[in-house]
């Protein structure tokens, strides 16, 4: 039997121990301390544009509070792409507000500039009031057409939260995702292009956006000698021992995103002239994706297979693939939210297959994939 072959595993360096051990050795086992000091510094050197990092718990908590600091209350909406995973969403319902979302464009998969704008001018029609925030997504790594989302935005004065968890390391025109909006969101779970096990960063503008974050991050305590609270805070530091790992993961994170790459190239080699299956790839030269997770997508009339054949069978060879995600306008959790459709979404979610892109796929299991792959077609 092949030894199962993942989506995408946690790969280690070989570094992370040591910065552990530096961790325990002098008693820094609290969720501050010389590693997220060294995390940080190292991630801001890695996005560059003169941003501030503050390492946080989780993807999802850098998405939370940077709409607490956009203040975003009960009764506000927040516009969301709607091709992604739920935690893009979910941080704006924590705040008691409303996601509106909106649809992807074919070339990207990531939110169309010209339905946001639509959605922008019907939301103000139709509640008085501007969205309080946007937040794009980079979808398995794919850079959005952001220059165009950035330039709405601004036309609205609106900030932009990029949500970069899939797209650590991605580019577009050169400049890395997670820059070009007011604030930008990692994450470091443990399936991601680098993982600290668990665990997310907040891109910021300013050296003092990141002390609020911070603040908000700490359980909002005051500066007095006993424990004063002026507002709602949150325990979502990021601990010592978790950057241990991050800094560790940051010495191989060039390495990681050049295998992704590479096994994507070695895709769409091997998937070039068959009929029906398109690799994702970079639409223009502008995009440069960090293929966090390969896609396909199959077309049923002319491969005579479907995407959920091909996962099931592909699972019986120990091969793990995943459907594309739902799009959130079809959730139901989010079956009353406001959502501009084109439809682009959910026929890509009724074709789309995410395969095995991490560390450990080698060549030789890419070709075996696309072996597979290409039995199921009739
Ligand atoms: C993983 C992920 C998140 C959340 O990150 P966590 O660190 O798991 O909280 C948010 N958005 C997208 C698109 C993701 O893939």
């Amino acid at each position: 039997m092949q030894e199962r072959i993942y989506l995408c595993l946690a790969h280690m360096s070989g570094q992370e121990m040591k910065f552990i051990k530096e961790a325990f050795d002098t008693n820094w086992v609290v969720p501050l301390g010389p590693n997220v000091n060294g995390f940080e510094s190292d991630l801001e050197q890695f996005v560059g544009q003169d941003k501030k990092v503050a390492a946080l718990a989780s993807g999802t908590s850098a998405i939370h509070l940077a709409l607490v600091q956009l203040g975003v209350k009960a009764g506000d909406e927040v516009i969301c792409q709607s091709f992604t995973f739920a935690a893009s969403a979910n941080p704006v319902v924590y705040q008691g507000a409303t996601p509106v979302f909106v649809d992807s464009e074919r070339d990207s998969w990531n939110m169309d500039p010209n339905l946001l704008e639509d959605a922008i001018k019907d939301r103000i029609a139709k509640t008085g009031r501007k969205p309080k925030a946007i937040i794009p997504v980079y979808l398995y790594g794919m850079p959005a057409q952001i220059d165009a989302i950035m330039e709405i935005a601004n036309r609205y004065e609106i900030p932009v939260i990029e949500d970069a968890a899939e797209g650590f390391g991605s580019r577009f025109k050169g400049q890395v995702c997670g820059t070009f909006g007011h604030f930008g969101i990692m994450s470091f779970n443990g399936n991601k292009m680098i993982t600290t096990s668990g665990g997310g960063a907040l891109i910021c503008p300013d050296e003092e956006t990141k002390r609020r974050i911070l603040f908000y991050a700490t359980q909002a305590r005051e500066p007095f000698p006993y424990y004063q609270h002026e507002q709602i805070g949150y325990n979502y530091r990021m601990s010592n021992i978790c950057a241990g790992i991050g800094r560790g993961q940051m010495t191989i994170v060039d390495e990681h995103i050049r295998h992704h790459q590479h096994v994507c190239q070695r895709y769409v080699e091997l998937l070039k002239d068959v009929e029906g299956i398109d690799v994702h790839v970079n639409p223009t030269p502008d995009h440069d994706s960090n293929y966090w997770l390969n896609t396909i997508t199959i077309d049923p009339e002319k491969t005579g297979t479907d995407y959920e054949s091909v996962r099931q069978y592909l699972e019986t060879k120990n091969i793990e693939t995943r459907p594309l995600w739902k799009p959130m306008h079809l959730q139901p959790v989010y079956k009353d939210a406001p959502a501009y459709v084109n439809g682009t979404a959910e026929s890509l979610f009724q074709v789309g297959l995410c395969l095995p892109s991490g560390p450990y796929v080698t060549d030789e299991h890419v070709a075996l994939i696309v072996d597979e792959i290409l039995a199921c077609r009739r």
